[in-house]
């Protein structure tokens, strides 16, 4: 059994697919616990549900056209099942998406498939994790060598740049245009007024920016 928090189709709101339609699983539980967690009161509750059962509900709503995003709560910790899912039904949407804390390294068929995606959100210390735990340096070089990843960090002030490039950019070699930043914020107001900081911050250290459109089309209506 794997608990499910919640299936639904909408459009991507973050990295570098912003926009696509796709199709989401949002597995419940993550072991990172970041203090500005936005999904935590959706990936707490999880409904345990067959692995057959969760298999067919989306291949029955897949489509060549859409994106599957797999997400949590951090949903690699069910890497065999994942494993299976996408065995299942890689050939039945155009890309899927595993939207991940990066502290855990993938293994199996996600690891070698080149229609998986990685959006990949390592923790800075803004989201008082312990740094042992949000820093898994495999995983992280796992990602880049992959050539399937994005690397996604939620920002709010410079400090929180200068603490990235440090953390993550220098010591791995991670290339800006792998980079992007995105403001924090747990609404769509909070998310306007600072992306003006983020957009600036952008500018000056040439990184992406990422939106968050699901917060500035449903603010903080989930599951949409
Ligand atoms: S890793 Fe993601 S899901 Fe887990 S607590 Fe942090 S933001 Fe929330």
């Amino acid at each position: 059994m794997i608990p499910v928090s919640e299936i639904f189709y909408s459009i991507q709101g973050e990295g570098k697919t912003a926009g696509v339609p796709a199709l989401f699983l949002r597995l419940a539980g993550c072991d990172v616990k970041c203090i500005w967690c936005d999904t935590k009161e959706i990936w707490m509750r999880g409904k345990p549900l067959n692995r057959e059962l969760i298999i067919k509900s989306i291949r029955e709503r897949s489509n060549k056209d859409i994106h599957l995003v797999i997400t949590g709560g951090e949903p690699l910790i069910y890497n065999d099942f994942i494993n299976e899912l996408v065995y299942e039904v890689v050939d039945s949407f155009r890309m899927i998406e595993i939207e991940t804390s990066a502290t855990r390294k993938p293994y199996g068929l996600i690891s070698y498939e080149n229609k998986v995606f990685f959006n990949t959100s390592p923790k800075l210390k803004n989201s008082l994790v312990n740094e042992e735990l949000r820093v898994n340096p495999d995983a992280i070089e796992f990602f880049l060598n992959s050539k399937r990843a994005i690397f996604k960090f939620v920002i709010k002030n410079e400090k929180d740049v200068i603490e990235m490039i440090e953390t993550y950019k220098e010591p791995f070699n991670i290339p800006n245009e792998l980079i992007y930043l995105m403001p924090l914020s747990t609404s769509r107001e909070e998310f306007i007024e600072r992306s003006l900081i983020v957009v600036e911050l952008c500018k000056k250290y040439k990184f992406n920016f990422s939106p968050r459109l699901q917060l500035i089309i449903w603010d903080r209506t989930t599951g949409v």
